[in-house]
């Protein structure tokens, strides 16, 4: 017999909306100073009457298609009773019976050893709730306050069914979903800013030897995850302590809730026990069910290239690797741009008088493009600290400067000095090339007469290789291309110096 991990998550998304879940009040409260985003409907006055947010729900219907859910045709909001201080109306606005998602699937890779494992889970539910006000504690421990102005902000509660069984495949899920959320354009899923958070459901299940199943144990749930690091963490410690605690004979038989401290790397109780009914739903008697049919249909044709066709495509449309196609891919802009570089060369290729085969060929571009944009322009931005929305640099002129490259017109070590010009100015770097006069001479004969020179000018090298030292013909080619600084292609400069020396005999 041994122990399987049976995970399942709970992750609250912010929706992005311009104003909050139920009222006219700005969604931007987190950059406001507190308390200054608020009304009578957020902050729970009697009579106050909630109206939906239609951009909120049609968020939620984005979710739902992008999880492959059913969707919904009737949805209807329902009352959560509890009490907290962050609550002022004494219930949550959120959904129960009739959610605006249901049953769908998230397929994602999970890193392993020797490559990437595909993984398919189900989605149970997606629903549309308001966000609960932001407490802080003075550090003495003596006073509370409350920053209503996160009270009411739109949140998509995503719960999928228990089908993940390792920490890393829980990591990996919500790395994919915060994807997802960014390129449907709903929440800007910043982990750290409270944009997503995740609460993790974790048992221990007994598989015999021959792979059959034990039943599904009481659950702990583990709240007050901050990071993707922390889901990893807080599930290892989890399986660890639940482990010794059946080992010990002491499995685990009541559901409970912990929180984990990501200080102290421990998992902390917090309470035992709670059902659904202790939460009295009830459905909202001030919001009248949604008829979501048309519009779920409307905005299933808004959902864009999601982040795992991305990938796909740019595989298979630009011969990138999967790799490649990954790094991009985690980042929509990044994507952008290279996508418009590699259509630029495309262009470029076909423009030529004599044309380049650009089926026969692309991976070439492919390998071009990924290493001068996420090798030596993004290490120049990192440098000069520039984001890409700041960048000066044009894909057209980025495209140039690689056609530049591929067409040997210009040395790598030429192109850089180029790309470090048009970062700081944005100008195009045939102009800079031309200015800085950085391109290659096709003057043969010119670069011949050099080639003569630099062989008279150095008797010594010319003796040594008369004795048979092979590595005074580099040496001899560094001497030219120092002396055409970069404008000779160092393959060329070793032809002419070669000639040059059996001319010598
Ligand atoms: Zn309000």
């Amino acid at each position: 017999m041994k122990l399987e991990p049976v995970i399942g998550l709970e992750i609250h998304v912010q929706l992005k909306t311009k104003s909050k879940m139920f009222c006219g009040c700005s969604n931007r409260g987190e950059y406001e100073p507190p308390n200054t985003t608020v009304c009578p409907i957020c902050l729970g006055q009697p009579g106050a009457l909630p109206a939906v947010n239609k951009q909120a729900v049609e968020f939620g219907l984005l979710v739902g298609h992008a999880l492959a859910c059913r969707p919904a045709s009737i949805s209807r909001f329902d009352r959560k009773n509890y009490f907290y201080p962050d609550l002022p109306k004494g219930y949550q606005i959120s959904q129960k019976d009739l959610p605006v998602a249901e049953n769908g699937t998230l397929s994602f890779e999970v890193p392993e050893e020797g490559g990437r494992r595909s993984v398919t889970i189900r989605i149970n539910r997606a629903h549309l709730e308001e966000d609960a006000a932001k407490l802080l504690h003075s550090p003495d421990g003596m006073s509370s306050f409350v920053d209503f102005n996160r009270g009411g902000t739109p949140l998509i509660e995503i719960v999928t069914e228990p089908d993940l069984r390792t920490p890393a495949e829980a990591k990996a899920f919500l790395q994919e979903l915060r994807l997802i959320m960014r390129y449907l354009g709903v929440s800007d899923a910043d982990m750290e800013k409270g944009h997503l958070r995740c609460d993790a459901n974790i048992s221990m299940r007994e598989v015999d030897e021959d792979g059959t199943l034990g039943p599904l144990n009481p659950k702990t749930e583990v709240k007050n995850i901050n990071s993707f690091r922390a889901v990893e963490h807080a599930l290892e410690y989890e399986i660890k302590r639940q482990t010794k605690l059946w080992i010990d004979g002491k499995p685990i038989k009541e559901q409970s809730t912990r929180g984990w401290d990501d200080a102290k790397k421990i998992s902390v109780a917090q309470r035992t026990k709670e059902e659904a009914h202790d939460y009295r739903y009830f459905p909202e008697p001030d919001l009248p069910p949604l008829d979501l049919t048309l519009l779920g249909q409307e905005v299933r044709g808004r959902v864009p290239e999601l982040p795992a066709n991305r990938r796909r495509r740019f595989a298979e449309e630009y011969g990138f690797t999967e790799a490649e196609a990954r790094v991009f891919c985690d980042d929509q802009e990044l994507a952008d741009y290279a996508e418009r570089v590699m259509s630029e060369l495309q262009e470029w290729a076909a423009s030529l008088e004599t044309k380049i085969d650009w089926e026969a060929n692309r991976r070439d571009f492919a390998r071009l493009v990924a290493g001068w944009l996420l090798t030596k322009l993004t290490g120049l931005m990192t440098e000069k600290k520039i984001a890409l929305a700041e960048l000066k640099i044009t894909p057209e002129n980025f495209a140039e400067l690689l056609a530049m490259l591929h067409g040997k017109k210009v040395t790598g070590t030429n192109a850089l000095v180029i790309l470090g010009e048009m970062i700081d100015t944005g100008a195009d770097p045939s102009i800079i090339a031309d200015e800085k006069s950085l391109l290659l001479s096709d003057d043969t004969e010119e670069l011949a007469s050099i080639a003569g020179n630099i062989v008279v000018a150095n008797p010594a090298a010319v003796e040594d290789y008369r004795k048979g030292k092979t590595n005074s013909v580099q040496f001899l080619v560094g001497q030219m291309m120092k002396a055409t600084r970069g404008k000779a292609d160092p393959q060329t400069a070793r032809e002419l110096i070669e000639t040059e020396l059996k001319k010598l005999g």
